[in-house]
């Protein structure tokens, strides 16, 4: 959710639907940053909230952290039909982010169609984030915390 942003003097709706409808992608970086925020470690924060995602490049799993769904059970790698339509970011409230201070990457980059007119962009999507976690020490963590003993 773009709430601060007015690139054309419009103002963010509060009506949440990006937030509904498009996975938002955290760098490692973010991770750091939520757990700050939370006032816990990171692999608590993960399995508390997050999930592990993934793409596939060249027929092989990449992954990368996002927030969990509603409904979801955090902490762990989602099933092959995840989609993060069918239930809202187990962050969003009121139609409002809830780690605004925190908010991932993939959220401040989102820039909306319903603020700027023109077609809905993610700076930093699931691509940009599964290269991001392919370098991260922590991606290893957070697959040894789930079980899964390599990146494949
Ligand atoms: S879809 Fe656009 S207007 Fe609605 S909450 Fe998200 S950024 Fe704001
Ligand atoms: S973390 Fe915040 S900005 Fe990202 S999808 Fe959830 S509610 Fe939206």
């Amino acid at each position: 959710m773009e709430s601060e942003r007015r690139p054309h003097g419009k103002s963010c709706l509060r009506c949440g639907i990006c937030c509904l409808t498009h996975p938002c992608a955290m760098a490692p970086e973010d991770l750091m940053k939520l757990a700050r925020f939370l006032g816990m470690s990171t692999a608590e924060a993960f399995k508390r909230y997050l999930i592990l995602d993934y793409v596939l490049v060249s027929g092989q799993k990449r992954y990368y952290a996002c927030p969990a769904r509603v409904g979801d059970q955090p902490g762990g790698i989602v099933s092959s039909d995840w989609t993060f339509s069918d239930s809202p970011c187990i962050f969003l409230s009121d139609n409002s982010c809830k780690i605004e201070q925190a908010k991932p990457r993939g959220g401040k980059s989102f820039s909306c169609f319903l603020m700027t007119g023109k077609r809905n962009r993610l700076g930093f999507g699931k691509r940009g984030a599964a290269e991001a976690w392919g370098r991260s020490q922590l991606l290893r963590e957070l697959l040894r915390l789930v079980g899964a003993c390599e990146v494949s």
